[in-house]
């Protein structure tokens, strides 16, 4: 068992399910192959490279909307392998101002694919900044783009019971991690979402605080620069009640309690609460949409097309048209991920959200 998991549940004996995400993913996205075929998920830019270069041009087009400023921040949160920003870099380099303009920042807590990121993006040239965590945005036009990343950042849970709300954690019971719950203080749930119905005892709710934290530093920017936000993510668009809590082992639902810090821990992303936080700030807010709306919207048919009309080889014409499936399709990503864009009050609306 992770060490620091033993300690806190020797000192409190129990620990919030927060907390507990917080240490496992730590570990997780330090070690070896969590991203990609032979990991335990694989994420849309590391099933089709059409992914990453629609997103390539929504950068430039959003860049346009913003007045083609000679000099911005393209922040990349979470970028795994860094194969979005490669593919993303990669068609931005034929819009050589926006490609010029543009200063990379790469948020990630990795070691391990901070190294890998490095090596995959060197060819550009460009030079790189990273950074650990929640930090200040710097003072200047930014677009930031965020794919799979709020998913694996460390929720809270309350669970409804007879005597009110309790939060949710684990004990140590048999040697074996269980489920326990622990009171809790009015300060805590103000947080939480309000669905408009009444709880039932076992009703649960989630808050993720860390993601807060960004759209804080997203508000604060906004409001003095021109600045958008796109975030893609599996999630819900209403508050509701429920458990989304999950562990991937191998491309497998599994129990997110067993194999502390090497199963890839998430929860889906509350899009209801983004909206109702950019309405509070008075940013524009647009979506959220499915992805496979966005997708299409943005032109991922036509892309498609183009890159058949190129290819030879039978295989890679089925390839590529398998990755388009599974990136658009109700029943693969299509309808389960969504796509939200927060930005500056004074900008027009982004590609890829206009009514069609
Ligand atoms: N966006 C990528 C990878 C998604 S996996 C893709 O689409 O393929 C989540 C990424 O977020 C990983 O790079 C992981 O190391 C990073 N990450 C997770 N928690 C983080 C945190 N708290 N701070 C910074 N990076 C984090």
């Amino acid at each position: 068992m992770l060490s620091e998991l033993k300690t806190q549940l020797e000192k409190n004996n129990f620990i919030p399910l927060h907390d507990y995400m917080a240490l496992c993913n730590a570990r997780y996205y330090g070690a070896e192959k969590s991203i990609g075929a032979e990991g335990d998920f694989i994420t849309a830019p590391e099933i089709s490279q059409i992914f990453g270069e629609l997103l390539g041009v929504w950068v430039v087009q959003r860049w346009q909307d913003m007045g083609k400023p000679g000099h911005f921040h393209l922040i990349e949160l979470g970028p795994g392998r860094g194969t979005l920003m490669f593919d993303m870099l990669h068609v931005m380099r034929q819009f050589p101002a926006a490609f010029d303009a543009a200063e990379i920042h790469l948020v990630e807590n990795s070691p391990r694919l901070r190294g890998i990121q490095k090596e995959t993006l060197t060819e550009f040239g460009k030079s790189m900044h990273w950074h650990d965590a929640l930090h200040p945005l710097p003072d200047a036009p930014f677009i930031v783009i965020a794919n799979e990343f709020f998913d694996a950042l460390p929720i809270q849970q309350i669970v409804y019971s007879m005597n009110g709300w309790l939060e949710r954690g684990a004990v140590m019971k048999n040697n074996k991690l269980e489920y326990a719950t622990r009171e809790t203080t009015d300060e805590f749930l103000k947080s939480f979402p309000k669905p408009s119905t009444a709880p039932v005892p076992g009703s649960m709710l989630e808050h993720c605080p860390a993601m807060h934290a960004w759209l804080n530093v997203f508000l604060t920017r906004m409001q003095s620069q021109p600045g958008s936000a796109l975030i893609i993510d599996y999630g819900y668009t209403h508050h509701d009640y429920g458990d989304t809590f999950q562990a991937l082992y191998h491309h497998q639902f599994a129990d997110p309690l067993e194999r502390a810090g090497e199963q890839d821990l998430t929860a889906h992303v509350n899009f209801a609460a983004i909206r109702d936080f950019a309405a509070r700030g008075g940013l524009q807010c647009a979506g959220p949409i499915t992805q496979g709306e966005f997708l299409k919207r943005i032109g991922i048919e036509i892309r498609a097309q183009k890159l058949l009309e190129k290819i030879t080889e039978p295989a890679d014409k089925i390839g590529l048209m398998e990755g388009v499936h599974r990136l658009t399709a109700g029943e693969e990503m299509g309808t389960l991920f969504k796509v939200i864009c927060l930005s500056s009050p004074e900008l027009p609306m982004p590609e890829g959200f206009h009514a069609s």
